[in-house]
């Protein structure tokens, strides 16, 4: 099965490499498509991700680069919208929808980037209860997708990255349910995400196997992304993720084309 990734990161954010190059990657992978979702700008951290200046060049070296490979191989131009972004959506072929930060009385704090900085969230803006700031999450993570209506939910329980979240408890179970419920109502679409297995975090893909069975229940469908930040990585684990959709009872994978999602038989 020849795969895709529509979550990748370039030198316009915090990837590696430039667009091109992870072109050119994709295609000596023998990939089907590529699509680029750089960083939305945050106010309250702008150091890894674009700035509002830099959108214009961003569309328009994507948008030439999807002009001159036309034919050739399939590029799509997206952007990864955090919760504290504003985008003109019409701007781009898809958005993905993600939770990065919390802000609480007025203190920026990054829930993905290290364990340290989730433990400090945990302890000064939720009183030390690591299920208050799961609840504000997942909470977070709807309204955006409600807000927002992203193409793909991304990276949806990213709160897990360290393992620091109660995954198996059943109050923690509860929440992140709920939220997973509310979300499909307005983006059927979930990404299944190796990001986390890339920079050794994670044995499994997000979402964790009990939430992307849920997703296979309430009717959801799945893409299979790398987050790759690395051209090296535009398929990182991808066979091992398939065999983990595969488990979860899906036969489709879903691709993004010009003319929207199709679902494609898994072999
Ligand atoms: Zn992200
Ligand atoms: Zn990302």
């Amino acid at each position: 099965m020849k795969f895709s990734t529509l979550h990748t990161h370039t030198t316009f954010s915090d990837g590696k490499h430039t667009a091109r190059e992870n072109i050119e990657s994709a295609i000596a992978k023998d990939m089907r498509s590529i699509g680029f979702s750089d960083h939305s700008f945050t106010a309250c951290d702008p150091s890894y991700c674009m700035l509002l200046e830099d959108y214009p060049r961003y569309l328009s070296e994507l948008r030439s680069l999807k002009e001159e490979y036309k034919g050739v191989f399939p590029v799509l131009v997206g952007i990864e919208k955090d919760y504290y972004s504003e985008i003109d959506k019409s701007e781009f072929d898809y958005v993905i929808g993600s939770v990065h930060y919390i802000v609480r009385g007025g203190v920026c704090y990054p829930i993905d980037h290290t364990l340290a900085q989730q433990q400090t969230c945990v302890r000064d803006a939720f009183g030390g209860s690591v299920l208050d700031m799961a609840r504000c999450y997942f909470e977070m993570v709807a309204e955006h997708t409600y807000l927002a209506r992203p193409d793909v939910i991304g990276h949806f329980d990213v709160l897990n990255k360290f393992s620091y979240m109660p995954e198996s408890d059943d109050r923690f179970i509860a929440i992140a349910e709920e939220s997973l419920r509310e979300c499909l109502k307005w983006c059927p679409v979930v990404e299944v995400n190796t990001g986390g297995m890339a920079r050794g975090w994670r044995s499994n893909p997000y979402p964790n196997m009990n939430l992307l069975k849920l997703v296979r229940e309430l009717g959801g469908r799945v893409v299979l992304n790398s987050d790759s930040h690395n051209k090296d990585n535009l398929d990182y684990a991808f066979p091992e993720a398939l065999e983990y959709i595969k488990s979860a009872g899906f036969e489709e994978l879903d691709f993004l084309t010009e003319g929207g999602f199709e679902a494609t038989k898994i072999i």
